[in-house]
């Protein structure tokens, strides 16, 4: 594990949970002409009450602050990374992905589909609702960027790193938050089931590949990976997964993890080094009787001396300040201040 980390040249960070908050909240709801707002939200509302997804969760909450007591689901599924279904007040509702949508025919109108692009782009997501065989409404719903994203991203590539963006979420989304965090390489729409082939496939490249995320839906991604990080915001199964864990919530720990093993390798080779060192020297010199047994014991309790003084130095590793870039000889890309991408609260 120590020695992957020495070689990692790429990170591949989670989007939803790891690089933004995953708090999710609806930011709007646009309807398609004759689609009634409370019927909207009340059956689209009640669908996703029976989902534990942070989106369907999101616009469950609304639903419920609206209505109190939502209908009850006949019927639920749920399609992993693309969306659910299931009958409400005998209309069935499929709810996710637009592509979950379009591959039972049915398609967004115009104006939902300007919404959905508009959402996009802003670094949104765009959650399509259809029921009765139709495509009726977009749910805009969004979560924010972690205000340390952007510094942590900074220290990364300072490190050497490539970041590497990963989600299930659109291409459109994905891009408008990489460009808003300083990331140029984006993998999107990527299934749950498919996260940890995306990391064999980099590795493959010839790439080693450090992981960081929250464990849902990617668990097995952050096993696959040389080194796998797990956030202290993420879940057992993240932990379980993981070669390391960072307690806190915040990315910019993982240069610090990853500065922090670098240099506990170079001790630990530092010290081989020495011990070795002294055993070419001083025995073949003992063999030929040249050295006092005294001397030669002081030597060999002098070596472990000097094994534990040298590690102990990595005691006074210090985490980088919140705002200090890493120091290397890289330079340092400029990167824009952090802007908050969605969210009911964000400025835009
Ligand atoms: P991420 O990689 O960002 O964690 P997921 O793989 O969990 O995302 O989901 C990918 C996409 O699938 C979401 O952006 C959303 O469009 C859709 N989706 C998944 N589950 C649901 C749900 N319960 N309700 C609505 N949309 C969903
Ligand atoms: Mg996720």
């Amino acid at each position: 594990m120590l020695e992957s980390t020495r070689r990692v040249d790429t990170i591949v960070l989670d989007k939803t949970g790891t690089v933004t908050t995953g708090h999710m909240g609806l930011h709007s709801l646009v309807l398609a002409e004759g689609t009634q707002r409370d019927e909207a939200l009340r059956l689209v509302g009640a669908l996703e009450d029976a989902s534990e997804h942070p989106i369907a969760q999101a616009i469950a909450k609304d639903a419920r602050a609206e209505f109190g007591r939502l209908p009850g689901v006949d019927s639920f599924a749920n399609r992993q990374g693309l969306g659910v279904l299931g009958v409400v007040e005998g209309h069935a509702l499929i709810v996710g992905r637009p592509s979950l949508l379009a591959g039972r025919g049915m398609h967004l109108p115009n104006n939902l589909e300007q919404a959905r692009r508009y959402a996009e782009h802003a670094g949104k997501t765009a959650i399509a609702a259809a029921w009765d065989g139709q495509a009726r409404a977009i749910f805009v719903v969004a979560d924010t960027l972690k205000p340390t994203s952007v510094m942590a991203i900074a220290r990364l590539k300072t490190l050497g790193l490539r970041p590497v963006l990963l989600t299930g979420d659109s291409q459109a989304t994905a891009q408008a938050v990489a460009a808003q965090i300083g990331i140029e390489e984006i993998i999107a729409e990527v299934l749950p089931a498919e996260k940890a082939e995306v990391v064999e496939r980099l590795q493959a490249e010839g790439r080693v590949v450090a992981m960081v995320g929250d464990g849902i839906n990617d668990a097995p991604a952050l096993a696959q990976a040389d080194l796998g990080l797990a956030i202290g915001t993420g879940t057992d199964v993240a932990i379980e997964a993981s070669d390391l864990t960072l307690i806190s919530g915040d990315l910019r720990g993982v240069a610090d993890a990853i500065r922090l093993s670098r240099r506990t390798l170079r001790t630990i080779k530092g010290n081989l080094c020495w011990a070795f060192a002294y055993n070419v020297v001083l025995v073949p010199v003992a063999m030929l009787g040249f050295l006092n047994p005294l001397f030669a014991g002081a030597a060999m309790a002098f070596s472990s001396v000097f094994v534990v003084c040298n590690s102990l130095r990595l005691r006074r590793f210090q985490a980088l300040g919140p705002d200090e870039p890493a120091h290397s000889s890289h330079t340092v890309p400029r990167i824009p201040n952090p802007r908050i991408v969605g969210g009911r609260h964000a400025s835009q």
